[in-house]
């Protein structure tokens, strides 16, 4: 039975006229389950028992659960276990502009990329809208207090499971349910050249950040598999057809690996690559662990390689530095959890 998280305001609106019910309902139902959030449909008091019996009868209004959490001062992340008991993670980060929480979009990833914990993990399936809808639910639920950003940027690449992600972020948006402003919204994607054109036409004015991560397709084919699918020149392409819709920046996120593609040579490829794009290049230092072999760059060659692309002129921060203490870099908890 589908799960009612699962619906937009439209597809509820739709539901609801199919069965002779009254549109104006479906902002009375959004309203118990994201303002009031009940647990039963018996709770829905203000509508008829037709239409309650009717809800019963073809959804459910199962919650996912939190099954465990680490704690550090700005950072908690939270392990999430899914009806067909598969796992899932979001590591909640407190700013000083909100409480940001990054969120999975599937079960495992097929992407590949040698740095990454998630991947470690083929694709068991994609999470459905609700999954996602819900990771941000119970989180507000056991802090008591009202998340203002997503990144989906946990488990697995969110154009992998596109569909799904349009869904989450008409749910997520929406005024009568978990209205979180667009641009407080980020798709982080290592770059589905494809799903980039296709999201384009959306318009969205969410943030797109890019897993780019290397300066030539030599690097790139070997760091990310999806390169040998979808080259460099193709990708670039993709975004400046996406900058240009859509009339957003791009983020570019660039992981310093050390000795790998931390070299100014590197750095100064990477401004020539994006040169001319608007942009920002947020470099991450790595978040080692003990599965995978990379160490991250040293301090001072992060330092060299962010003012090489300082002095081109183009945009670029240092990631401030989240969660190493617990695991937090995708896929670590869960991971803790199967060994
Ligand atoms: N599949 C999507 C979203 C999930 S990964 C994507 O590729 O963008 C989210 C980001 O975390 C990506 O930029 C990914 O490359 C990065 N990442 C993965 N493992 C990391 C690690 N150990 N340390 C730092 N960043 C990491």
């Amino acid at each position: 039975m589908e799960n009612i998280y699962n619906l937009t305001y439209e597809e509820l609106g739709r539901f609801l006229i199919n069965n002779n019910e009254k549109k104006y309902r479906t902002s009375q139902i959004f309203e118990w389950l994201y303002d009031k959030r009940v647990s039963s449909f018996d709770e829905m008091t203000n509508l008829s028992k037709d239409l309650i019996l009717l809800l019963k009868n073809s959804f459910c209004i199962d919650k996912i659960k939190i099954v465990s959490q680490e704690i550090d001062i700005d950072v908690s992340k939270f392990l999430f276990k899914l009806s067909d008991k598969e796992h899932i993670e979001s590591v909640l980060m407190r700013h000083n502009y909100g409480l940001s929480l990054c969120i999975s979009s599937q079960v495992g990833c097929n992407m590949g990329c040698s740095f990454c914990e998630s991947g470690r993990r083929k694709k068991v399936r994609n999470l459905n809208a609700y999954e996602m809808i819900l990771q941000i639910m119970m989180i507000e639920e056991l802090i008591k207090e009202k998340i203002t950003h997503i990144v989906i940027m946990g488990i697995g690449e969110p154009f992998d499971n596109f569909d799904n992600l349009v869904k989450f972020i008409k749910i997520a948006n929406h005024h009568k349910a978990l209205n979180i402003g667009s641009r407080h919204i980020t798709v982080s994607t290592c770059g589905i050249v494809p799903k980039i054109y296709e999201f384009s036409k959306l318009k969205y004015q969410v943030n797109l950040a890019i897993s780019l991560h290397a300066s030539n397709d030599e690097l790139r084919n070997f760091l990310m598999p999806i390169n040998k699918a979808y080259s460099l020149d193709e990708l670039i392409g993709a975004v400046k057809e996406y900058v240009s819709s859509t009339n957003r920046r791009v983020t570019f996120e660039y992981i310093l690996l050390r000795d790998i593609n931390d070299k100014e040579e590197h750095a100064r490829e990477l401004c020539s690559l994006v040169k001319g794009i608007n942009c920002y290049i947020n470099l991450i230092p790595y978040n080692e662990n003990s599965n995978i072999l990379y160490k991250r760059s040293k301090k001072d060659t992060i330092m060299k390689f962010y003012d090489i692309i300082k002095k081109e002129g183009i945009n670029v921060t240092i990631r401030r530095e989240f969660g190493s203490n617990i695991s937090a870099a995708c896929g670590q908890l869960r991971s803790k959890k199967e060994e």
